[in-house]
């Protein structure tokens, strides 16, 4: 070895200079033009698979020169974009650019927001990101909490804090076996699939999830909730969680947040509202009456990489009282150095969450925030219902459409064939074979949701690139290949 360490994995200046003003320039011709490349191409794993080249693994090393256009190319040509105007599936959004740079920043410092000795500047711009979050969607500034990758780990984050606090104390040593009453958790049935996962991984069980029917507009039925608590407590069952949903994923409804706030009340029971979707509506005045209620809350889950458009991964949970936080999540292992700072007390992230080690992923978020600013986020949230509420417009107007629902920026429709006297199972297989036509052709993207055993087209609108005029080409597009899979299936049948 030399004096001075020479090696394959540092990038000297000049050439880190060169490739990346040219991936700068790629990235940002793909921003500018993104509207002109399909959503998809549609490849297939093999077809993927044989473009990536199933070479095995390099034994010298390639250059970063070489590397980095490269996959570039691969990833330009061959992905799927939801930054695309025309990408309404799921809840995805569309990433704003300023988030691309901060990864690129946060990933060049590389501070470890597990300890704050180890990320000075990070962990205090964790913080404030924290705080904004809580800020912009109206609760207090007592709340605290942690950035975790995304909605599913934000709720599993606020699930174990609720166990932790609602349990014998006895929990942390001996585990659940010693519970004599089992922890019963009540969620409407449209909660997401998170609970499944949570009870499963958390040691209650599927069995111990209380699904409570919905009314006739979908919301968590509050009278049966309260009936369901009051037996299980007669049967010797210990209630000890409500998840309200402000903004449940197939429908964008939001459960009177207001009235299970009650309820935990009465009943000491925790009470996490489930907004990963929703939640930043509340930054809407017009809206702020639906989130009635939400100040209540034991818990709240959001998701910055939705509604709030920063890029993948951002996750967000909120405590009212964060030092449930570490009664659950804290331990102080013997190699540890990591108390105070000049006797302030240092906020180390390890102690709020399931994570040790962890990236600055709050970054993204912060500088969005701010680029932004609660009136551009305003502006911004509005124009997604109200290109969501026009698309419901087109449907309900068109004799080929059906409008079904429309919460939020979320619209449920199908297509129906003209003077069409066919059944409903009919009609459910043409809106699914519509819809599978439709996601691989690539001029746009939507999903699907059942809605009062109907298969509808879904269109979730958390995206800044969609217009007008994009949401009246999608319905056109969806009309003219509705005809067409009509067209087919009906000859398949007869
Ligand atoms: C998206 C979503 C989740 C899951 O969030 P991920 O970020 O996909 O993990 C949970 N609950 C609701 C209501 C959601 O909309």
């Amino acid at each position: 070895m030399n004096e001075n360490r020479d090696n394959s994995i540092e990038i000297n200046k000049e050439e880190f200079r060169e490739i990346g003003h040219k991936l700068i320039d790629d990235i940002s011709e793909f921003i500018s033009s993104i509207d002109k490349k399909p959503v998809t191409v549609n490849e297939s794993p093999s077809q993927l698979q044989s473009i990536l080249g199933n070479t095995s693994l390099p034994k010298n090393g390639i250059s970063a020169t070489e590397l980095i256009p490269r996959v570039t190319d691969l990833l330009l040509n061959h992905s799927l974009f939801n930054g695309h105007p025309k990408f309404l599936g799921y809840i995805t959004s569309s990433a704003s650019p300023i988030g691309a740079l901060a990864d690129l920043l946060a990933a060049s410092i590389n501070p470890n927001v597990g300890a704050h000795i180890l990320s000075p500047m990070a962990t205090e711009i964790e913080k404030q990101t924290v705080q904004w979050l809580a800020e912009f969607i109206g609760v207090s500034p007592s709340y605290g909490g942690i950035l975790v990758s995304g909605g599913n780990m934000a709720n599993f984050t606020a699930f174990l804090a609720a166990r932790t606090a609602k349990s014998p104390k006895s929990i942390k040593e001996d585990g659940l076996s010693t519970i004599s009453k089992r922890l019963t958790v009540y969620c409407s049935k449209t909660t997401h699939t998170w609970i499944d996962k949570a009870a499963i991984l958390f040691g209650l069980g599927t069995n111990s999830i209380r699904w409570i029917q919905t009314d006739s507009s979908n919301r968590m039925n509050i009278e049966v909730l309260e009936e369901t608590i009051k037996e299980d407590i007669e049967n010797g069952l210990q209630p000890f969680m409500v998840i309200g949903t402000a903004g449940d994923v197939s429908t964008g409804v939001i459960d009177n947040l207001k009235e299970i706030a009650t309820i935990c009340k009465a009943f000491n029971l925790w009470f996490h509202i489930d907004g990963a979707y929703g939640v930043p509506a509340a930054v809407l005045p017009d809206y702020k009456n639906l989130f009635d209620g939400l100040s209540e809350a034991d818990s709240i889950a959001l998701d910055p990489h939705k509604w709030l458009y920063s890029p993948l991964e951002a996750g967000c949970t909120l405590v009212k009282n964060p030092q449930h936080l570490i009664d659950t999540f804290s331990s102080h292992p013997e190699y540890y150095n990591f108390t105070s700072t000049e006797g302030e007390n240092a906020q180390n992230y390890y102690e709020f969450g399931m994570q040790n080690s962890r990236g600055f992923r709050a970054l993204k978020v912060w500088l969005t925030l701010q680029q932004v600013g609660r009136n551009g986020y305003q502006k911004l949230i509005s124009e997604d219902i109200e290109l969501s509420q026009i698309l419901f417009d087109l449907a309900k107007n068109h004799p080929e459409l059906k409008a079904v629902s429309q919460n939020l920026s979320i619209t449920t429709f199908r297509f129906v064939p003209l003077n069409f006297e066919g059944d409903t199972d009919y009609l459910n297989e043409l809106n699914e074979e519509l819809l599978n036509e439709l996601q691989t052709s690539g001029e746009l993207f939507i999903s699907n949701a059942m809605v009062n055993e109907m298969y509808c087209l879904r269109a979730c609108i958390v995206n800044f690139r969609t217009s007008k005029k994009d949401i009246k080409e999608i319905t056109e597009i969806i009309i003219r290949e509705g005809r067409k899979t009509h067209s087919k299936l009906s000859k398949q049948k007869s």
